[in-house]
């Protein structure tokens, strides 16, 4: 069962001068359906009526996940059925998800009779980025978790392991603690290997004195969270200390300045602000944050040329981060909920980074 209206969907087709709209993005189905196997299924908005178009494996799971939905039975391919409903139900300007549907599936779809295809982006995405009450509860549920797993690290870490074997108990606390999955491969990279901000567990172990940076998710039902924190085995050295702490204080003052109302690029500023009059501004190579949700990145983004505004009831990550080629690199990442006059942080994680060895 969802609760997501779709009225704002019609409002968009009847601006447009569209009869229908058709969804194909797996997170968008599952968002305004509630089917959870959205990437093995369509959906078909019009004006009066709601379609969702699977085929034979999923007949019972549709009706029990999306009761509100009629149920479009496929026996061949999406666009076979997609050509049988738009003639039964007679419609013939159909907008489409353009960024979802490739090129190969754009063509076998025109060749339904008498339909036109009108390219749309954004219409789902834009109401996915500000989330109720139930999908923050999701979402909370799914930090505590990650939560959890940051909390038992002194009892999972020891020197000489390697990155992947600490990535992997880290995954096994996730999904033995309550999560459907974990939200994205964990991140687990020691010493140079952390200053790649999207490194791979790889078979070095991890050695004292050197930043560790953990980035890790859980995922309840369907929602994600997403967190980072970096941490010293044993005494680290002064320049993790002065990296450290500017990547601190570029995250405090993001979290003081964010509120509903600002543009993604000006939440970016106030991080990169700290980390540039550190003299550290070129190693800060990506944007602050992104939504989360159905997705581990969705919008709004909090990146250095975003033009997304910040709504209250975004759910956004604060990520500033410090990468030293050859050294490694110290991110700090908070999931906060975006509030009309500042932010609710919900990961609660600590954030002291020396661990004893
Ligand atoms: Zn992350
Ligand atoms: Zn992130």
């Amino acid at each position: 069962m969802t609760d997501t209206p779709i009225a704002p969907l019609r409002e968009r087709l009847a601006a447009e001068g569209a009869d229908a709209f058709l969804v194909k993005h797996a997170a968008n189905v599952r968002y305004l359906s509630g089917f959870t196997a959205g990437e093995d299924a369509s959906l078909l908005i019009t004006s009066d009526s709601a379609f969702i178009l699977t085929d034979f494996r999923y007949y019972e799971q549709v009706e029990r996940q999306a009761p509100g939905w009629e149920l479009f039975r496929l026996t061949t391919t999406l666009p076979a059925g997609f050509a049988e409903l738009v003639r039964q139900i007679g419609v013939r300007r159909v907008a489409f998800e353009s960024a979802s549907i490739t090129y190969g599936l754009y063509e076998e779809l025109a060749r339904a009779e008498d339909v036109e295809l009108l390219p749309v982006k954004g219409w789902v995405e834009d109401l996915r980025a500000v989330k109720n009450p139930r999908e923050i509860a999701c979402i909370r549920r799914a930090v505590e978790i990650a939560d959890g797993a940051l909390a038992a690290l002194p009892s999972l870490i020891r020197p000489g392991m390697t990155e992947r074997e600490l990535a992997w108990e880290l995954e096994v606390y996730i999904r033995t603690h309550g999560a459907d999955d974990i939200a994205f491969p964990i991140i687990v990279a020691g010493g140079p290997n952390s200053a790649m901000p999207h490194a791979v567990p790889s078979d070095r172990p991890l050695v004292p004195g050197e930043p560790i940076v953990l980035d890790l998710g859980a995922k309840v039902e369907g929602y994600c969270s997403d967190a980072t924190r970096t941490v010293c085995l044993g005494q680290p050295d002064d320049r993790f200390r002065e990296v450290y702490a500017v990547v601190l204080a570029a995250q405090q003052a993001a979290e003081r300045g964010i509120h509903a109302g600002l543009l993604g690029k000006e939440a970016d500023a106030f991080a990169r602000q700290v980390i540039a009059d550190a003299r550290f501004g070129e190693a800060f190579g990506h944007g602050l944050g992104h939504g989360v949700g159905l997705e581990v990145h969705e919008r709004p983004s909090a990146g250095q040329r975003s033009e997304d505004r910040l709504q209250p009831g975004s759910v956004i990550t604060v990520e500033p981060g410090i990468y030293l080629p050859g050294w490694g690199g110290v991110r700090i990442e908070d999931l906060v909920v975006v509030t009309e006059t500042g932010v609710e942080v919900l990961t609660a994680a600590s954030k002291e980074p020396v661990l004893a060895p």
